[in-house]
């Protein structure tokens, strides 16, 4: 059994999602399990296991995963708005721990969340 997180094998191409988009820093793929009309993670390919393991030396990288948060967004046609989640740890509901951004979109979201 590998100790790798499951995005990690999604990384290493051992396991298939469906690719929104990719490139030598992160990887956006569709959730398998959908909250929305839309729904796409976007997680580094550096293992990172969560925003509170970031650190300084990350500074550009983090810039980059939210410009392709737009930029995915952009591409599926969310112009509407939509959501960005970063669940951190296992009180924030995190259940891979390898950094992701949720994008959520194609329906009006509720505030506050669960
Ligand atoms: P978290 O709960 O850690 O913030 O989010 C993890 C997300 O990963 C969940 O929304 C879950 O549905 C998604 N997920 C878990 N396993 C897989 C998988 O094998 N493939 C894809 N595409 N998404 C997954």
């Amino acid at each position: 059994m590998s100790g790798k997180t499951i995005f990690q094998r999604i990384i290493d191409k051992e396991i298939p999602a469906k690719i929104a988009y990719e490139d030598e820093l992160c990887l956006a793929f569709h959730d398998v399990k959908p909250q929305a009309p839309v729904h796409v993670l976007v997680i580094p390919k550096k293992p990172i296991i969560s925003i509170g393991n970031l650190a300084v030396e990350d500074q550009a990288l983090v810039g980059h995963l939210l410009l392709v948060v737009k930029r995915v967004a952009d591409q599926l046609g969310l112009s509407g708005g939509y959501r960005v989640v970063a669940n951190c740890g296992p009180d924030g509901g995190q259940s891979v721990d390898h950094l992701h951004f949720h994008i959520l979109g194609g329906r009006q979201m509720g505030w506050p969340p669960g």
